[in-house]
């Protein structure tokens, strides 16, 4: 089956499927769905999986798809939040309309439910302490204990609850539970928590509610106040669907959601939970959410991947109800095959040595023809000036070059992109270092456009700046967060920082850019022709300081496992 390799397509969506059997047989007519990220982090590449599946499941079928803020937990909750998850979103292509919702809008109807409950005899008031409840709850393998406040009256509930809502007891004290049975062999089922008691104030309740209602509990009635059909959520629910079910089953609700579970995006050589992303910004180990090491998916977007790319793995990697570990080398391979049709290429050096062609007119300037995308005609050709001085990357010279490197080398000749083939003749070295300071060539002028009259072709063909054209840049190239595959798989005694990559950030100062990069605009992205491609800071790229941030290589690592998946096969 497709599925072990995580790229299910999308005629083997199981969810696709269920819906497509329920709008044949009548029981679903339009289609609900929802994101509802809880505002207590950035989103990150695992939520833009739970988007895509929400928004293009909705699109697919003509139905709608809410964004809907779980705002049940006031003390990890914030506006930032609250503000990026829509960008984000925004950013990633979709749009809920008028659906934005917020699960604290509903806390009124949540609490007249409660009191259905409790009239119906299947809600009490516990006064265990936390410490209680998690004794009395049992294990997998003992049954629970009933609490000695389990059989209050109705109207003791009532009042009680009553007053816990008017704030007239203190935090922990006491909790609303449903009453189910603490035999279940379903923990989620023994009794749960309905409402505890948090005298925190709301970021858009204030300090209306002393009482704030508890993930089961809230989250399907919010599902079924907005209509929603199907409520798509993460395989770690799947224990907690008879609890979702039972809970609208004992109450009047205006609808009765499905809820179905799909296996999490874990990635490797990163984490993608809010609470590890959060310690890795409160801790410096990088510079904010938005950093572009991080999988949130603002610090993608700053790192130069698209929305296009991003949608395109999500869609390749498809929904499964098994977990696994998707390889990074898959997102990588997305964003270039983007970013090959949309970038321009240009020529940067990022560790330049000066080439001085000694047999080339000292003032001389020429405009040569360099093609813009060789996949897009429609880019059209650019001019590149070359002169006497130019630098190339100081890696593209040996002086002792082994036996298969084309590159240049003393007495060796190679093509300038776009330019001419150049022969080296010396090397100028600083005495003290040994460092090579200058590269002595002469150029073939019968050669100009990259070609020779007499046939012969060189093995290697290098890009270059001209020296008086240059302009200067800040590139920051970086490699994976991690340097272990799977960085929430950690030894005992351990943590998962210990596994940081020291080399995840590597700033170059110098750069050379050729000179048609000087009106770069934040967020724009290039090929620098056989580096890779960049993309301009959304932040720093100002006031004449050029940065960029090294987006992905133009090596494509995918490709060889792909063929090495294919020939296991
Ligand atoms: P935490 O990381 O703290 O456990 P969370 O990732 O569950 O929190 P939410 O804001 O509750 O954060 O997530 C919103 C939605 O995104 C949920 O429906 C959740 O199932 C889904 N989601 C979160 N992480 C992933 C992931 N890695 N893969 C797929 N879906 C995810
Ligand atoms: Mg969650």
């Amino acid at each position: 089956m497709n599925e072990t390799k995580g790229s299910d397509s999308k005629t083997s969506n199981f969810i696709r499927d269920i819906i497509k059997e329920e709008l044949s047989t009548g029981k679903c007519k339009k289609v609900i769905t929802r994101f509802p990220p809880e505002p207590n982090g950035y989103l990150h590449i695992g939520h833009a999986k739970a988007i895509h599946i929400n928004f293009e499941i909705a699109k697919e079928f003509g139905g709608e798809c809410h964004l809907r803020y779980d705002d049940t937990n006031p003390t990890k909750e914030e506006q930032e939040y609250i503000d990026s998850i829509q960008r984000d979103v925004k950013w990633l292509g979709y749009d809920w309309g008028e659906h934005l919702y917020f699960a604290s809008d509903y806390f009124e109807q949540m609490y007249k439910w409660a009191i259905d409950l409790i009239k119906q005899g299947k809600a009490y008031v516990c006064d265990l302490s936390p410490e209680q409840l998690r004794e009395y709850r049992g294990t997998l393998t003992q049954p629970g204990k009933e609490s000695p406040y389990r059989n209050r009256s109705i109207e003791e509930n009532l009042d009680l609850f009553e007053r816990m809502r008017k704030g007239e007891f203190p935090d922990g004290s006491k909790t609303l539970r449903a009453k189910i049975d603490m035999n279940s062999p379903n923990i989620n089922m023994r009794d749960p928590a309905m409402y505890r008691i948090l005298h925190v104030p709301h970021h858009r309740q204030g300090n209306k509610w002393p009482i704030y209602p508890m993930y089961d509990w809230a989250h399907g009635l919010e599902d079924a106040i907005e209509g929603i059909t199907h409520s798509l959520c993460s395989l770690e629910f799947e224990d907690h669907r008879p609890l979702y079910n039972w809970f609208l089953e004992q109450l009047d609700v205006p609808c009765k959601p499905r809820q179905i579970e799909f296996a999490r995006l874990n990635l490797s050589y990163t984490v993608l939970s809010k609470r590890k992303l959060l310690r890795l910004v409160e801790e410096g180990y990088v510079s904010g959410w938005d950093d572009p090491r991080m999988p949130t998916i603002s610090g993608m977007r700053r790192r130069g991947y698209t929305p296009e790319a991003i949608r395109n793995f999500c869609e390749r990697i498809g929904v499964a109800k098994r977990d696994s570990i998707v390889d990074f080398a898959l997102l990588e391979h997305c964003v270039r095959e983007d970013l090959n049709k949309k970038a321009k290429r240009v020529m940067a050096v990022i560790n330049p040595v000066k080439v001085i062609i000694d047999n080339y007119p000292d003032d001389m300037v020429e405009e040569l023809d360099a093609i813009n995308n060789p996949e897009d005609e429609s880019y059209g050709i650019r001019k590149v000036p070359f002169c006497k001085e130019i630098y190339i990357e100081k890696d593209d010279f040996m002086e002792n070059p082994p036996k298969k490197f084309y590159r240049l080398s003393l007495g060796k000749e190679v093509r300038l992109r776009y330019a001419y083939f150049i022969t080296c003749k010396s090397i100028e070295k600083d005495p003290d270092t040994g460092e090579i300071k200058v590269i002595h060539c002469e150029y073939d002028p019968q050669t100009r456009g990259g070609a020779s009259p007499d046939g012969r072709s060189p093995k290697a063909t290098i890009h270059w700046v001209s020296v008086k054209h240059a302009i200067d840049a800040e590139i920051r190239l970086y490699e994976s967060l991690f340097t272990k595959e799977n960085p929430n798989d950690i030894p005992e005694g351990m943590d998962f920082t210990d596994f940081i990559n020291p080399d995840s950030l590597k700033v170059i100062r110098n750069a050379k850019l050729e000179p048609c990069l000087a009106n770069t605009k934040p967020e724009d992205i290039y090929q620098f022709e056989r580096v890779g491609y960049f993309c301009a800071d959304i932040k720093d790229c100002k006031n004449g300081n050029l940065v960029f941030n090294k987006t992905v290589s133009l090596k494509d690592s995918w490709a060889k496992i792909a063929k090495k998946l294919n020939q296991n096969e």
